[in-house]
């Protein structure tokens, strides 16, 4: 196919897509449009060595700059795209210039939850995290000995903890659920992880969220927690999770559902508009869902930049996702979503695996300083197959010499 691809948004999943059109031999025109002013960059060091200093800001971009060139990729930083108009095939930006497209793509990705007003939100002390300004603001502020609160037991709250102890900062983090890691994880990998934390001198509180705040010149400086504690605060650290940004393909008219719904080539309910990674939404194991990984964002885009150049192709989605915290190495296979059944495989002090299962047989692994474990489980769920429940648990036989079924000869 020749003609204009505008991909909106400059993340993973985007400038991905438009390597993708040029490795499959796309000769036509690539505009990529992105509201930030970086060159586009991973997010995921930002919670862990670029907030810990261990990581500059050259280590973090996707591309450099004369990659784009060399691609004939046109790059346009700090430019939001305000409206899409479907009859005439093009895309409004904000200063009204409008763009023709053949194809057009939206990797607009998602936002950061923010606390309301009332609980502290735009308070000059308190941040979130999602973008490169975020974390140059927090590793500002994040100096040796000062009080952090966290707000919110999800793996950025939890890392977040982890780079500002090794920092030197006093951190409390509070879950308001019963646990943290309530949403992703068993209460097993939430377990291990709150020992973890409480080893490194987190003060971790759960089922506790915030009741009121004490301001002095914008600024918080004290927090009532539900359970009475009163704690005083220098910064404070919210990872309550993402909004996906919906706004222009729903003022567009495309079908969305917590995300932009796409079929199995990335398609919207417009044929000539795809949208990929955390801000699409498509169907897995039946149900509609939206995910917010790298590898979701690259898999996603690698189908659609196919889908454009015109070939056939079709998302076959095997999740996976890590999380570092201290020394410790978290990889998750697959989507524990619908989990009835879970067995632990506990391989020595530092090392385990939670194993997640439904009627079916195996759908998702934890694997906690066990690469073995993670390794195993991506083989077996991307070839549709499963180890049975009693043999994960029985501690003494080893993966390697488990008995294997297709996934359908173990539905009851
Ligand atoms: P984004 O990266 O959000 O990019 C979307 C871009 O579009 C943004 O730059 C946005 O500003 C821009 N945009 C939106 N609307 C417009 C518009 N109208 N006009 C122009 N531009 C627009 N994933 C993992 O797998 N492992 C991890 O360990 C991990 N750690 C993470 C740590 C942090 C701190 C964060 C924030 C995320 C982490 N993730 C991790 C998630 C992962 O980074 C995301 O899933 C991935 O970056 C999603 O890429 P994306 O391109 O879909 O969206």
């Amino acid at each position: 196919m020749n003609g204009n691809v505008v991909i909106v948004g400059s993340g993973h999943a985007g400038v991905s897509v438009a390597f993708k059109l040029r490795t499959q031999g796309f000769k036509g025109n690539i505009t990529v449009i992105g509201e930030e002013i970086y060159l586009p960059y991973h997010r995921p060091p930002l919670s862990k060595k670029y907030i810990a200093n261990l990581a500059d800001e050259g280590r973090l971009y996707l591309k450099q700059e004369s990659q784009y060139r060399s691609e004939k990729i046109d790059l346009r930083l700090n430019c939001r795209v305000n409206a899409i108009h479907r009859s005439e095939k093009q895309v409004e930006l904000e200063d009204g210039e409008r763009i023709q497209y053949d194809a057009l793509v939206l990797a607009t990705g998602a936002r950061a939850r923010s606390l309301s007003t009332a609980l502290g939100g735009g308070a000059q002390n308190i941040h979130t995290l999602r973008n490169l300004s975020d974390a140059k603001r927090i590793r500002d502020a994040l100096t040796q000995n000062k009080r952090l609160l966290v707000v919110g037991g999800g793996y950025i709250g939890l890392e977040m903890a982890a780079v500002a102890r090794s920092l030197g900062l006093q951190v409390t983090l509070i879950e308001r659920e019963s646990r943290i890691l309530g949403r992703v994880a068993a209460a097993q990998t939430a377990a291990y992880f709150k020992n973890l934390h409480e080893k490194h001198g987190v003060r971790v509180l759960e089922g506790v969220g915030i009741e009121s705040l004490e301001r002095s010149n914008d600024r918080i400086e004290k927090v009532r927690l539900s359970d009475g504690t009163v704690i005083g605060v220098d910064v404070v650290v919210v990872g309550i999770g993402v909004i996906p940004e919906l706004q222009l393909a729903q003022e567009a008219g495309l079908q969305v559902a917590n995300g932009i719904v796409v079929d199995r080539a990335g398609r919207t309910s417009d044929t000539a508009i795809y949208a990929v990674g955390d801000c699409a939404s498509f169907v897995f194991r039946g149900q509609m869902i939206r995910l917010e990984s790298v590898q979701n964002a690259v898999d996603m885009a690698e189908v659609v930049g196919l889908s454009i150049a015109g070939a056939s192709t079709r998302y076959d989605c095997h999740p996976w996702f890590w999380s570092d915290q201290y020394t410790t190495k978290l990889q998750i296979a697959g989507l524990n979503l619908g989990y009835t059944q879970v067995a632990v495989r506990n391989k020595n002090e530092t090392a385990l695996s939670v194993w997640y299962f439904d009627q079916e047989g195996l759908i998702a692994v934890d694997a906690i300083n066990d690469a073995k474990a993670f390794m195993m489980a991506r083989k077996w769920l991307s070839s549709g197959q499963s180890p049975c429940l009693d043999d994960i648990a029985n501690q003494s036989l080893e993966l390697s010499a488990m008995t294997i079924f297709e996934k359908t000869d173990l539905v009851t």
